[in-house]
């Protein structure tokens, strides 16, 4: 068995770039190996997560998610490698950008399941693992002892699951569904002698955002507050004023928004997708979620509303609806860390709670994801391991998703293969500070335009302060300050002062390409 711990990078182009490994850490022993528990959502903005203190969180916190960080560590600068599904749970797998795991957009013909991952590495150094919810890389999983996996998207009421043998329908909601199942898995391992790893990835908090029952009508009187750019006009921001996930101009009224024709109507307004949404619903169950919304969609047409008055009326539903499905992913973490306590497994057990990318929440009139603009690109992350990670850490330093692969391994004592592109963060998290040669800069890249909301194709660098970012089809160019403008409403490329900070960033991102060997074709 292989329990070497990584000393170099072993890449001289990677070394010059990237942070050199961490000096050597103390390794498990055999018998003493932490299990894994990575547990993601789906779409789940940090401003939807208490402990990171936004006012969404405060309105409308999540007790039992922010549990882990306050156990353990909270990051505040993680991000994403490409801000969309596929692509980022195929980095995370593989610890490699998207381009060299060939995972590149949503759609691509599948996820190469041949190529090296996480768990397979894991299994192979003798831990038994699993995945059970939301995979949506459309080929079988690989590397797993145990999958189950949500058909496609996967829907929120009585959900198909894939397993090796059939697709199946369940009954049930769908984050109560697999955290039954991830309960049942971990009750029931084969092996409970082996250390284990479990992906539990859920739907929520996945567009069209439809609550568990008990959540219907949780934040119905509650107010959110308006983002101070929810009527953003993009000025200077040329792929920003072409984009179509505009909240009160793209969202569909009746699928996501869940309105109807009219007082009294049990008919939803544009639904293109009614087999994904009350189409999986029993015939009870859609008459209850009809009559939970009835009082407030009758409400909506009793009175005359001007289009901003419309356009605030839409954020608040949606946000009702996204934070009511948040409520039962904070229920679900809370259900697990219970019940690794009330076993014991607790003590040796490293959790996470992170989700594929982030998500606007109405800042710049926006849901959806996608941009290299902090609210996509950021994503949360809190990490609990007793007696590794001291209670209330914060991890400030530049972590991203390809990071994920490896430090978990190094946290495993398994050796880092040493074409992984992410680095271990394992120091950062343990120590609670950055050291001095951890890296300054991150590289991102979207590739999928055309495509759906119409985001065009870019890359781009960010470095603490600043962050410079290509269309590269259309050949346009946007720079941030983010100390000053942390909004990102002000491109300042181009204008006087910039230059130099300019010609720092174009060099870092054409040596960010050159050491993560982007290919040239796929950079214009
Ligand atoms: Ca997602």
């Amino acid at each position: 068995m292989n329990i070497l711990h990584k000393t170099s990078l072993g890449l001289a182009s990677l070394s010059a770039v990237l942070p050199a490994c961490a000096e050597e850490r103390k390794h498990p022993a055999e018998d003493e190996r932490p299990n894994i528990i990575f547990i993601m959502s789906d779409d789940h903005a940090r401003q939807a997560i208490s402990i990171y203190g936004h006012p969404i969180g405060q309105i409308a916190p999540t007790p039992h998610i922010d549990r882990i960080g306050k156990e353990g560590a909270v990051f505040y600068n993680n991000y994403c490698c490409n801000s969309i599904s596929g692509p980022s749970r195929a980095a995370i797998l593989t610890g490699k950008h998207s381009h060299k795991n060939g995972f590149m957009r949503n759609g691509n013909k599948g996820f190469d399941g041949s190529q090296q991952t996480l768990p397979k590495i894991l299994q192979a150094n003798g831990y038994e693992t699993a995945i059970i919810g939301k995979w949506h890389l459309i080929s079988k999983p690989t590397g797993f002892d145990h999958w189950m996996i949500l058909n496609d998207q996967g829907d929120y009421y009585n959900p198909e699951f894939i397993t090796e043998n059939d697709t199946t329908r369940h009954l049930g909601y769908v984050t109560d569904l697999i955290t039954q199942y991830c309960e049942e898995w971990l009750t029931k391992r084969k092996n409970p002698q082996k250390p284990f790893f479990l992906m539990m990835h859920h739907k929520a908090v996945h567009r069209n955002w439809v609550p568990a029952e008990r959540h219907y009508r949780l934040y119905e009187h509650v107010s959110f507050p308006v983002p101070d750019n929810y009527f953003d006009t993009y000025e200077g921001r040329y792929a920003a004023q072409r984009q179509k996930m505009n909240i009160y101009r793209d969202m569909y009224e009746g699928h996501d928004l869940k309105m109807v024709a009219g007082i009294g109507s049990d008919s939803l307004l544009y639904d293109p997708w009614p087999h994904a949404f009350m189409g999986t619903m029993t015939s009870e169950e859609q008459q209850r979620f009809l009559e939970a919304y009835r009082e407030r969609n009758d409400e909506f047409y009793a009175q005359k509303r001007s289009f901003k008055e419309v356009a605030e009326w839409k954020y608040q539903r949606y946000l009702q609806d996204y934070m009511a499905c948040v409520a039962s992913i904070d229920e679900s973490v809370g259900e697990i860390l219970d019940y690794l306590q009330r076993t014991g497994l607790d003590k040796n057990t490293i959790v996470i709670y992170t989700t594929d990318q982030g998500f606007y929440l109405g800042e710049h009139g926006w849901f959806d994801k996608r941009f290299m603009y902090e609210e996509s690109f950021g994503m949360p992350m809190l990490m609990r391991w007793p007696g590794h990670i001291k209670p209330g850490t914060k991890v400030t330093g530049l972590t991203q998703n390809i990071d994920f692969a490896p430090t978990f391994l190094d946290m495993c004592g398994i050796r880092i293969p040493q074409d992984m592109q992410g680095v271990s963060f394992r120091r950062l998290v343990e120590d609670g500070k950055t050291p001095k040669d951890w890296r300054k800069s991150l590289y991102y890249h979207y590739y999928e335009f055309p495509g759906f909301h119409s985001v065009r194709a870019h890359f781009g660098v960010k470095m603490e302060r600043y962050k410079l970012i290509y269309f590269y089809k259309e050949k346009i160019w946007e720079l941030y300050d983010l100390k000053e403008d942390p909004s990102e409403m002000k491109n300042l490329y181009g204008k006087e002062g910039m230059e130099k900070i300019t010609e720092q960033l174009k060099t870092e991102l054409a040596r960010l390409q050159e050491v993560y060997q982007v290919p040239p074709k796929l950079c214009r």
